[in-house]
């Protein structure tokens, strides 16, 4: 592991002059690729209840009667 190797140092990014690399080294192989993200799946049922929802008319008239 060396400057030479590192992504930073190959592309000219790195503007520090150091004598062994530094902690942002990065292997110029990895290319600094983001890990895959997970897949969003959208579910096929749906929620039966909400967990929260609007009185009725009924509650409300009870309420203020
Ligand atoms: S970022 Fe760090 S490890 Fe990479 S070339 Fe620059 S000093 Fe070296």
């Amino acid at each position: 592991m060396s400057c030479e190797d590192c992504f930073f140092r190959v592309n000219l990014l790195c503007a520090l002059d150091l004598t062994e690399p530094c902690a942002t080294f990065r292997p110029h192989e990895a290319q600094l690729q983001p890990p895959q993200q997970m897949r969003l799946v959208f579910r096929q049922e749906r929620r039966s209840r909400a967990a929260w929802a609007f009185p009725s008319a009924q509650e409300q008239a009870a309420l203020h009667a």
